[in-house]
């Protein structure tokens, strides 16, 4: 009997989509170039699967595998991103017969799955770039799904990734998102904004404990009582338990053993290079990634501290506690809310760059269940799209605006007291910097656009009058009209 679905790459992902695919009662051919991960997951939950009325069908060879599974195939690559995708494709193909489906859902950027696609489709075959989100836990137990590729590949491969895919009011967190490379594009800019949660999520915690005063522990129930509110989320959840966490080793609170230096795989890196090409200000996200590029600049830092005072100015700043809190709070609703409005900005301008027609309500709606980023404020994303699918900007529809103007003095509040008391909050000050500079009624940039026609002869168009005009800045000053 024949697979319905092949895997092949069974590290930590790979193995725990393989067992969520199993128990949902399919059998599932599964390969690993190193043997031993093949037979170890076959060892410990082929029992399992047959529970499900699954089964895995193993395989050591490639040819073996491919051959396990029933056409028009659809494999699954769970391999390390990069060069090792490119070379399993490359042993997968003269294995395959016309309409087979190659699915990549490691973290692929979004070039190269369309590089892929194209290779693929002039041998005839499907290539389907999936986004993959959730870790280790959402792959076992259902992750939020972003599917690229072509709908006829999705009708092959959606109905099986819906169902293992997380759950959300009866709706699966998992879509297909648009042909070619739309998937891993839409994966890179959730991981994007991810970022950005993290870091205004860090900012506070840095604020509640260096200005409010507050311990960890103290810190952990102010974010338990968030998560009772509109910031309800998976990663404030988190950040109660991690700062409640003391280390058994030492006995101090655990987040002061770990080191200060934030590292990355890459994916926000990816996504503020694709927003510089795409020339959308998505400063809140980049904020985040250049924050954590500050914080692993060990030799600078020390640089700095060796030769600026490092004793805290937070001593000197008073505030009322508990209206400070609140205020942390309102500041980090208002900064999520711009992150998420400029990370969807993004995903619009990705879209409209290359011919992909994504919904963006349906981005939010699977970003529900599953992923790093489950938030309640998804639904409202999600409404708001719903309402006015071409809106122009998430900030300004009805219940996003209402939740800036009403923290808005609290976000300024915040970011003044944090400059006051020297505190970096690079995330909570873009945002609010990106906020002013959409609701100001003339921008600086007019300057700019004269200095440019000063010292390169750019050219600028008047406000009073058409046209695209040139200024003889050496010469009389007079003006002229260049077309
Ligand atoms: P890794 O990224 O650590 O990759 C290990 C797997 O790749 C092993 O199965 C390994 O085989 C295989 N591999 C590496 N090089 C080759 C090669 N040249 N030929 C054949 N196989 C090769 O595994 P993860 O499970 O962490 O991640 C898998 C993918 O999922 C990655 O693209 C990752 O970015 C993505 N991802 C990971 C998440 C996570 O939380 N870890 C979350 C979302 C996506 P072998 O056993 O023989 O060494």
């Amino acid at each position: 009997e024949l697979a319905t679905i092949g895997l092949t790459g069974l590290a930590v992902m790979g193995r725990n989509l393989a067992r969520n695919i199993a128990r949902h009662g399919h059998r599932i051919a599964v390969h690993n170039r190193t043997t031993s991960r093949m037979t170890d997951l076959i060892d410990a939950f082929g029992g399992e699967a047959e529970e499900h009325g699954g089964a895995f069908v193993g395989s050591e060879s490639l040819e073996d595998f491919v051959a396990s599974i029933e056409k028009p195939r659809a494999i699954l690559v769970m391999v390390k991103a990069g060069e090792p995708t490119d070379a399993v494709i490359d042993e997968l193909v003269p294995l395959l017969d016309e309409g087979d489906i190659v699915v990549d859902a490691g973290n692929a950027h979004f070039t190269d799955t369309r590089r892929r696609q194209q290779a693929l489709e002039e041998k005839g075959l499907h290539f389907v770039g999936m986004g993959v989100s959730g870790g280790e836990e959402g792959a076992l137990n259902g992750p939020s799904i972003m599917v690229g590729g072509s709908e006829h590949a999705y009708e092959r491969l959606g109905p099986i990734m819906e169902a293992i895919a997380a759950e959300v009011d009866g709706t699966p967190c998992c879509t297909h998102v648009g042909p070619d490379a739309a998937g891993h594009f839409v994966k890179m800019v959730h991981n994007g904004i991810e970022y950005a949660d993290m870091q205004l999520i860090a900012e506070s915690f840095d604020l509640l404990r260096s200005v409010g005063g507050l311990e960890p522990g103290a810190v952990a129930d102010v974010f338990r009582e968030w998560n009772e509110g509109d910031l309800e989320s998976f990663l404030i959840e988190m950040t109660a338990d991690v700062l409640s966490h003391t280390d058994a080793a030492t006995g101090q609170p655990f987040v002061d053993v770990v080191e200060d230096a934030a590292e990355q795989k890459g994916t926000g890196r990816w996504t503020v290079q694709s927003a510089l090409d795409l020339g959308v200000p998505i400063t809140g996200i980049a904020e985040a990634t250049f924050a954590r590029s500050l914080s692993g600049h060990t030799e600078q830092r020390e640089a700095a501290r060796a030769v600026f005072s490092t004793t805290s100015e937070a001593d000197t700043v008073e505030i009322d506690r508990e209206a400070f809190v609140d205020d942390v709070r309102a500041a980090l609703y208002a900064s999520k809310v711009v992150a998420y409005a400029q990370g969807f900005d993004q995903i619009a301008a990705g879209a409209e760059e290359n011919g992909w027609a994504i919904d963006l309500g349906s981005m939010a709606t699977i970003w529900r269940g599953g992923c790093i980023i489950r938030a309640q404020f998804l639904d409202r994303i999600k409404e708001a799209y719903a309402d006015e699918p071409d809106l122009t900007t998430l900030l300004t529809t009805p219940y996003f605006a209402d939740a800036v103007k009403d923290g808005v003095d609290a976000w300024r509040r915040v970011v003044a007291t944090a400059a006051r008391a020297g505190v970096p909050v690079p995330a909570f000050a873009s945002s609010l910097s990106y906020f002013d500079g959409l609701r100001r009624e003339r921008l600086p940039a007019a300057l700019i656009q004269a200095l440019r026609d000063n010292f390169g002869a750019h050219t600028y168009r008047r406000t009073d009058r058409e046209g695209t005009f040139h200024t003889l800045w050496a010469g009389d000053l007079t003006e002229k009209e260049m077309s």
